[in-house]
Parts: structure tokens; sequence; C-alpha cells
């Protein structure tokens, strides 16, 4: 579904990706760890073309993200993407938050764009807050309704950059709540967080990252399951 091969970036003479090479199958959930600066944000941001990058290969569901013919707007309404900060557009009600991009993008009717991301927001557990403006919504609220927003339209994988970091600790369960059902219901996920209860429940692997490098990528029970040593050792330590 997601393959990186040998991916380096560069910003000037600075390294940011060094040679990651990764895949992600259809229906994994794939949790990327690592200290600040590794390049976590970097590595995704990749995926959905977001960043570009200078060295290796990455697909995505067949299409070669980094290839001249590529088309990425196309490419970026096919991956959901929910960043730290939920980023909805605040002059928007919920409801037209849910639709714009569905008739922008995808070219959906108004109704139909409507219906679809009302039938998205009830499964976030939001539908009575469609009329609502984003600033009359928690932080755990508006990032549900950015989730829903990113499953209206219909995407073959998500992304999630620390989904939860900016949020209070009592809004963090109910976003975690969501993702795990998207996990459950076989959504292929690539997602950054430091929650490792979110990873010990519904990750199929963990990726671990320092200095622009995949230190370690192996199937969740190994990577929990052992002591680990060096740098992810040290990493998991500090944050458990
Ligand atoms: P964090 O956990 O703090 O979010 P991260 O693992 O997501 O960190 P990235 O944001 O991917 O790390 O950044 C990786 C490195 O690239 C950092 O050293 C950062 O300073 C550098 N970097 C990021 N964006 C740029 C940019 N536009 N220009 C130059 N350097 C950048
Ligand atoms: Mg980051």
């Amino acid at each position: 579904m997601i393959e990186l091969t040998d991916v380096s970036k560069w910003y000037g003479s600075f390294q940011v990706l060094d040679g990651c090479s990764t895949r992600v199958g259809k229906g994994d959930v794939m949790v990327i760890c690592g200290p600040s600066g590794s390049g976590k944000s970097t590595l995704i941001k990749t995926v959905n073309g977001l960043e570009p990058f200078q060295r290796g290969e990455i697909i995505v569901d067949g299409t070669s993200v980094g290839a001249p013919g590529t088309d990425l707007a196309l490419l970026r309404a096919r991956i959901g993407m929910v960043f730290q900060n939920f980023e909805l557009f605040p002059h928007l009600s919920v409801r037209a938050n849910l639709a714009l991009a569905q008739v922008k993008v995808l070219k959906r009717s108004r109704d139909e764009a409507n219906e679809r991301g009302l039938r998205y927001l009830d499964r976030v557990g939001l539908l009575a807050q469609q009329d609502k403006y984003p600033h009359q919504l928690s932080g755990g609220q508006q990032q549900r309704v950015a989730i829903a927003r990113a499953l209206a339209m219909d995407p073959v994988a998500m992304l999630f950059d620390e989904p939860t970091s900016a949020l209070d600790p009592e809004m963090i369960g109910e976003v975690l709540d969501v993702m795990v059902g998207l996990a459950q219901d076989g959504m292929t996920m690539m997602v950054v967080t430091h929650e490792m209860g979110f990873a010990r429940r519904v990750a199929s692997r963990v990726l671990f990252m320092d200095a622009g490098r995949i230190l370690d990528d192996c199937a969740k029970e190994e990577f929990f399951g052992s002591p680990r040593s060096g740098r992810a050792g040290e990493f998991l330590a500090r944050i458990l």
C-alpha cells in the first residue's frame, strides 16, 4: 500500500532523511516514534507529497509520489492527513468544513458532500455539533472533526502527526478512541505519536527514528517484548 525505498532528503547541506525504507501493508497501523528533530514529521509529509525528497522512491497505492507526472493534488485528496493543530477553517461551520474539499476536489454535489460529512461526524460522535464553528468546540472535538473531514474524502490511507500532543490530557482519550476504531476497521495508518498505550493496542509495526534514520522497524510484539537496546531503549525509558 505504502512503500518507501531508500528515501533521502536534504535541507541545503543538512540531511533530514537518510536512506529510509519501509513498507505499510493494507490495513497495517504503523506507529512512528523517536526524539524531537529525528525526522518523523518530514517522513510522513513526504508520503503525501507535502515535502519533496531528493533520493529514493515512494509508492502509495500504485502511484509514485516523486515522479514528474504525478498529480499531487489528487494524491493528497486520497491520503488523509491529521496534524497536531487541528487546522479547521475558522470561518466555516463544522458542516461546511466537512463538505468543502469534497465539493472542491472530488466535485461532489453540495448535498452529497453534506450527507457524507454528517455520516462521518456521527461516527466520531459529534453530529449534534454540526452548526457550530471551530472556536466553539474543545480541542478534542476539533480534532475529531478534522478526522471526520479526512474520512469523508474516502482516503486509501490516513497519516497522523502527533494528533493528541496539543490536547489537554482529559481529551486525549476521546481522540485515541476514534483512531483505535479506525484501526480496528482496517484503515491503513501511519501515526507519529508518543502514546505508547495506543501503539500497544493497535500498532502492527513500530518504527523508531533517530537523526533521519530508521533504527528500528519491527512488529509491535518485538518492539515492546524484548528490552530495547541503544537509542530506542533510552527513548522508551524516558517516555514510558
Ligand atoms: P518533533 O518530534 O519535534 O516534531 P520531528 O521528528 O517531527 O520532530 P522534523 O520536524 O521532521 O522532526 O524535523 C527534522 C529535522 O529537520 C529537524 O532538525 C528540523 O530542525 C529540520 N527541519 C525541519 N524543517 C526544516 C526546514 N524547512 N528547513 C530546514 N530544516 C528543517
Ligand atoms: Mg514532528
